[in-house]
C-alpha cells in the first residue's frame, strides 16, 4: 500500500473519530466495516497492525453506536487479531499499548500509524522504537484495548479502564449535582438510575460502590432543589434490595472512612467502585494522587449496610414530608 493509500485511509479514520457524536451515518459505519472485515479475513497478516490501529482510531465512534451489528463485526475482527498475534515471539521489554491511556493513543495514533505502514518516513516517536508499535504483542495489546472498550471485562492484560457507561454517568451526575445538568438530560431518570442499577447489582464489591452512588445522590434528591417521588422511590428500593443481602453484615474494623464530602467526589468514587476494572483504576489513581479512603474500608459489608441504612431513612424522611406516610410496607431497617 502506498503512502498515499495508507494517508487517505488514515484521513478517513480520523474523520470518523472526530466528529463521532454528531449522527449515525452509513459512510461512517462502511468506513469501520470495512476496516474490520480486512482484519477479520487476515488477522495475523502483515497489515494486522494498520487496521487494528484504524479501528482503535474509530472506537469512540463504534463505542457510541446503537446495536451492536458494527461493534459485533469490530469486536470479533480485534479478538482473532488478539488471538493470532498475541503470543508470537518477541523481545521487547515494553510495549507502547501496556503504557498509555486510551485516550492518548486516540490523540497520537492518527500521525503514527502513517509513519508506521511508510517505513522510509521519519520516525519522531521517542518512547518507543518503530519495531516496538510494529510487534505483534503489541497490535495483539491495541486489539484488546478495542475488545475491552465494546464489552468491558471481556480481556486481560492490559491497562484497566473505567467502562465508557460508567465515565459518561460520573460526568452527567456531577453535572446534576453542581446544578448545570447536560443539555437533553432527564434529572429524574439520571438519579432514578442510580437505583435501579442497585437493585441488579449482583456482585458485593459492586453493590457496595452503588450503595455509596446512591449516598451522593440522596442528598441532591431530597434536597429542595428536587421534589419527585419516583426518583425517592427508585433510590429507596434498591438501597432496600441492597439491604436484603446484607442483613448479617459485620466487620473487625475499628472504624470506617468517612464519604467525600463532594456529592460529585462521592459519585466518583463510589461509581469506579462498583465494577472490577473501575476498582482497578481507583487503586491506581489512589496511588498516584494520594486522595481517596482504602477501597477495602469502603467495600466492607458493616460500611455498606450502615450507609444503606442511614440513607434509606434519609429517603424515606423526605417522601413522608413531601408526599404523606404512605408507605406502611416498608420493612423494617433497623
Ligand atoms: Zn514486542
Ligand atoms: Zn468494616
Amino acid at each position: 500500500m502506498s503512502a498515499v493509500e495508507i494517508g487517505d485511509l488514515v484521513e478517513a479514520w480520523g474523520g470518523v473519530q472526530d466528529d463521532y457524536q454528531s449522527h449515525r451515518d452509513a459512510a461512517k459505519d462502511r468506513i469501520v466495516l470495512e476496516c474490520a472485515r480486512a482484519l477479520a479475513a487476515d488477522p495475523g497478516g502483515e497489515r494486522a497492525h494498520q487496521w487494528t490501529f484504524g479501528l482503535v482510531m474509530m472506537l469512540p465512534y463504534v463505542g457510541w453506536l446503537p446495536g451492536d451489528d458494527v461493534p459485533g463485526a469490530v469486536f470479533d475482527a480485534v479478538r482473532a487479531a488478539d488471538g493470532a498475534l498475541r503470543d508470537r515471539p518477541c523481545a521487547h521489554e515494553a510495549h507502547p499499548y501496556a503504557e498509555d491511556e486510551l485516550e492518548d493513543h486516540l490523540f497520537w495514533l492518527g500521525d503514527l500509524v502513517a509513519d508506521l505502514v511508510d517505513e522510509s518516513a521519519e520516525w519522531d516517536e521517542d518512547e518507543h522504537p518503530r519495531d516496538a508499535w510494529l510487534c505483534p504483542r503489541n497490535v495483539a495489546g491495541f486489539a484488546r484495548i478495542a475488545m475491552d472498550f465494546i464489552e468491558p471485562g471481556s480481556a486481560t492484560g492490559i491497562p484497566p479502564r473505567l467502562p465508557e457507561d460508567t465515565q459518561r454517568d460520573i460526568e452527567s451526575l456531577a453535572a446534576v449535582l453542581h446544578g448545570c445538568p447536560r443539555p437533553g438530560t432527564d434529572v429524574d431518570s439520571e438519579l432514578s438510575r442510580v437505583g435501579d442499577a442497585l437493585g441488579r447489582a449482583t456482585d458485593p464489591d459492586d453493590r457496595a460502590g452503588l450503595v455509596i452512588a446512591a449516598a451522593a445522590v440522596s442528598w441532591y434528591a431530597v434536597s429542595d432543589l428536587m421534589r419527585s417521588k419516583p426518583v425517592l422511590d427508585a433510590l429507596a428500593a434498591g438501597l432496600e434490595a441492597a439491604l436484603s443481602h446484607l442483613s448479617d453484615a459485620r466487620c473487625a474494623h475499628e472504624g470506617h472512612p468517612g464519604l467525600p464530602s463532594s456529592g460529585s467526589d462521592a459519585v466518583w468514587v463510589g461509581l469506579h467502585l462498583s465494577s472490577p476494572a473501575g476498582r482497578r483504576v481507583y487503586d491506581i489513581e489512589r496511588m498516584s494522587s494520594g486522595w481517596g479512603a482504602p477501597p477495602e474500608a469502603l467495600l466492607c459489608p458493616a460500611f455498606t449496610a450502615a450507609t444503606a441504612r442511614e440513607t434509606l431513612a434519609r429517603l424515606r424522611e423526605r417522601r413522608e414530608t413531601l408526599f404523606g406516610a404512605g408507605s406502611p410496607e416498608a420493612p423494617d431497617i433497623s
